[in-house]
């Protein structure tokens, strides 16, 4: 009987509870993450301060980077600075913006990342991915994945509020992301990796149907799994597919056509899923998405984000053209600027505006 099996790139440690942060040093240690407690440690500027200020006594070994930016230019500059101190492990202790410089930073000078949230904005604080803003606007950078992953619920709970509820928007999306994928598979004969799909799905799913909300940390426990299962099926699927379809060409579009403008990632994903939903025929779970992402204070609808209805039909039109090779319902259906407003106009009405 033949045994086959597959090593899945996941960190040594996932640790998500109340008063995590307090553990960090020990738990690093016990895994031999850092037995020394040679730590780089990679923290913004500002919130940073009073976090570092708290563990600061714990982690006695640690030496302390500020970051001020999410920039490629940034990241550099930090594995710069890093790359002398014979560490064991970088720590990208804050946001998005910081973890992600982190990640960058770690895999350039080949240490591990251990990843400790201070938000739950994305999927990207466990994922193979950095995303850092460069001089043509915003790159994706492959990286390992962390080999540990630290949330602190208590810090979550201080964590401003839209940040946390930004994260919601993007575990939502992976529903329709792997809708996407399935389609591919139908209309293209692409691969679907079974287990990225349904890990990607069921976080998806798990969050969708939480009767809480992000006062409840119960309701925090599950979307923070669901964001860090997410980001190891991206590793498991070798690509971002699992997390990624039509609902992310939208939100890449809201960013590249409205820098300035543009609302959070999570935000337009969500807003993206819903309507991706309703165009594949899947008109009652858009609807019941769409409930959902409204009971957490998330936009449904252009306006909910400061957009017309005319722009968000300018989003929808370009946005395929920000994934070529990826095919999602945008590209299935192909529509021109007419039938996506009649379909935007259905859309609003079926979720009733
Ligand atoms: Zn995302």
């Amino acid at each position: 009987m033949p045994v086959l099996t597959r090593l899945i790139p996941s960190p040594v440690v996932v640790d998500i509870r109340d008063g995590a942060l307090d553990d960090l040093g020990s738990v690093l240690a016990d895994q031999r993450i850092s037995s020394a407690g040679k730590l780089a440690v990679a923290i913004s500027g500002g919130s940073g301060a009073r976090l570092r200020e708290r563990l600061a006594p714990a982690l006695p070994g640690a030496t302390w980077y500020e970051v001020n930016g999410g920039t490629l230019d940034d990241a550099i500059k930090l594995a710069d600075a890093m790359k002398s101190g014979h560490y064991d492990a970088v720590v990208g202790l804050g946001g998005g913006k910081i973890i992600d410089c982190a990640k960058f930073a770690a895999a350039r000078i080949g240490l591990p990342l251990v990843a400790v949230a201070t938000n739950l904005s994305h999927d990207g604080l466990c994922s193979p991915v950095a995303t850092l803003d460069n001089d043509a606007g915003r790159g994706s950078y492959g990286v390992p994945n962390p080999i540990a992953v630290v949330i602190d619920l208590g810090v979550i709970r201080q964590a401003p509020p839209r940040f946390v509820r930004s994260g919601i928007g993007d575990a939502l999306s992976n529903i329709s992301a792997v809708a996407d994928w399935e389609l591919a598979n139908r209309e293209k004969g692409e691969q679907i990796d079974g287990l990225a799909a349904a890990m990607a799905r069921q976080a998806g799913e798990a969050v969708l149907r939480h009767p809480g909300d992000i006062t409840d940390d119960g309701f925090l426990q599950v979307l923070a799994e669901g964001l860090v299962l997410t980001g190891i099926a991206m590793s498991v699927a070798g690509d971002s597919r699992p997390a990624s379809g039509a609902c992310h060409e939208i939100n890449h579009a809201f960013d590249l056509l409205f820098p300035k403008r543009a609302a959070s990632h999570g935000e337009q994903c969500g807003l993206g899923a819903a309507f991706a939903m309703y165009l594949r025929g899947a008109h009652q779970e858009s609807a019941f998405m769409a409930e959902v992402l409204r009971r957490h204070r998330l936009p449904v609808l252009p306006q909910d984000i400061g957009f017309s209805v005319d722009e968000f039909v300018q989003v929808v039109e370009f946005a395929p053209r920000t994934r070529p090779g990826r095919y999602t319902i945008l590209e299935h259906l192909d529509l021109n600027n007419d039938e996506i407003r009649d379909a935007y106009a259905d859309y609003a009405k079926a979720i009733g505006s």
